[in-house]
């Protein structure tokens, strides 16, 4: 069995770094890890339309890094990585703290892309982080008693800005007329086709427009100038939101380190070329051979599984398997209430599409004991009301 000096640093603490450092601790207890994100919570990137809508409290989707760490009994260290030297095995920090590590796991996530399209930063709300989520959280509650509709316009069609759309038409009934604006022939693209269907039906109901085949090409205070087929039109707005896509979150990684669209590129067992004990994975990794993989929980989530079990060999001096990806499924909300999933062969729309949602990520939830209080909550709620329906339904 190999033994190290230096800790087993993981940086990100979201989907995938959650999931290598509880694996990696269940493994082989006496390892030492230290885990460091820039953040104080975890955020549950999937329930923030729930947040949003207040169907969720923000302790049940965001919990305390320090209280799910401790519970785990793993070291936790808030900070914001700025450079990494790999020859010296390194890491530099905000506050010019350097730590030196034996074995190096990067999943720092993504950040919302601008594209460097005219007046994006500047006029739009984003939806990726906590942060995001308070402030258009507490932007749209404004409105709230508005007498006149306004202006609310979505940019993107894929998961995030079909299920925004539908939680906000959700919340603040008859306040926003809501347009969605994609630059391709369809809404949800790449999701599956049930969950596209389910969608475009939700949409339909809700007489949120869709406007395909149409490119921002600037955002001012007032207005949005799209590109159709042919003519550049400008319209009034009084809120836009982007979800128009996300880049790989790497400010601290130079050119010593190859990437692939901007990704680190890896190979199937997550480790960076000329590096081989620094690994990535989640959303700022591209694996050579499996380029297609989508940027998703899921994926980061069985990384994480996976390169925690290689740890662990790499420490038996064995030798490391390669990565291979089981899809299993999708699921996007649909508005209050509502869901849509597709996975493993089964079809579920609607309310007990909704319910199996909330079921699934609470058992997906890290674990410890304030998401414990809440998935008995979410349990005790499907519960009660399957009972009710079975009392109604004799
Ligand atoms: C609104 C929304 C809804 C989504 N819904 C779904 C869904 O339904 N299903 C699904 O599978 N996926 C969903 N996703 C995508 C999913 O959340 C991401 O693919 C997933 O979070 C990626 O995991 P990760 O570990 O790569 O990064 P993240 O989970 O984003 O974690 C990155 C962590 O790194 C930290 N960090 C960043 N930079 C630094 C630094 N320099 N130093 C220290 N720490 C740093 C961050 O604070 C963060 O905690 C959704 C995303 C969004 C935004």
């Amino acid at each position: 069995m190999r033994s190290i000096k230096k800790p087993i640093v993981i940086v990100g603490a979201g989907f995938g770094g959650m999931t290598v450092a509880s694996n990696l601790k269940r493994l082989n207890p006496s390892l030492p890890i230290l885990v460091v994100d820039s953040e104080a919570k975890f955020m549950f990137k999937p329930l923030m339309y729930e947040v949003l809508s207040e169907e969720l409290s923000m302790w049940e989707s965001a919990p305390e890094f320090s209280s799910i760490f401790s519970n785990l009994g793993i070291t936790f260290l808030r900070n914001c990585l700025t450079k990494i030297r790999f020859d010296e095995k390194i890491l530099e920090f905000s506050d010019d703290l350097n730590i030196g590590y034996e074995f190096l796991i990067l999943c720092t996530g993504s950040v919302s892309n601008s594209f460097s399209v005219k007046g994006v930063d500047e006029n739009c709300y984003f939806f990726n982080n906590l942060n995001d989520l308070k402030k258009l959280k507490s932007f749209l509650q404004k409105f709230q008693n508005n007498k006149t509709k306004k202006k609310l316009f979505v940019i993107g069609a894929g998961p995030s800005g079909v299920e925004i759309a539908c939680k906000i038409n959700d919340i603040y009934k008859n306040k926003f007329d809501i347009s969605i604006v994609e630059r391709s022939n369809e809404i949800l693209g790449r999701n599956k086709i049930f969950n596209r269907e389910e969608a475009e039906k939700a949409l339909e109901r809700r007489k949120i427009n869709v406007f395909l085949n149409s490119t921002v090409q600037e955002i001012s205070d007032q207005k949005i100038s799209i590109l159709d087929d042919s003519e550049i039109k400008d319209l009034d707005q009084d809120v836009v939101i982007w979800t128009a896509g996300i880049k790989p979150n790497l400010p601290y990684i130079d050119e010593q380190v190859t990437q692939k669209d901007g990704r680190i590129l890896v190979n199937k067992k997550f480790q960076i070329d000329n590096f081989l004990n620094a690994f990535a994975i989640g959303d700022i990794s591209i694996i050579k051979g499996m380029e297609d993989l989508p940027l998703t929980a899921q994926v980061a989530m069985q990384q994480g599984n996976h390169l925690a079990n290689n740890i662990q060999l790499l420490f038996e001096e064995r030798d490391l398997l390669p990565f291979d990806f089981e899809d299993n499924g999708e699921m996007i909300s649909l508005g209050i209430g509502e869901a849509s999933i597709s996975a493993l062969g089964v079809t579920l729309s609607g309310k007990l599409a909704f319910k199996a949602r909330r079921l699934i990520y609470a058992s997906k939830m890290p674990d410890i004991g304030k998401s414990l209080k809440s998935t008995a909550s979410w349990l005790f709620q499907i519960k009660s009301t399957m009972n009710n329906s079975i009392n109604k339904n004799p």
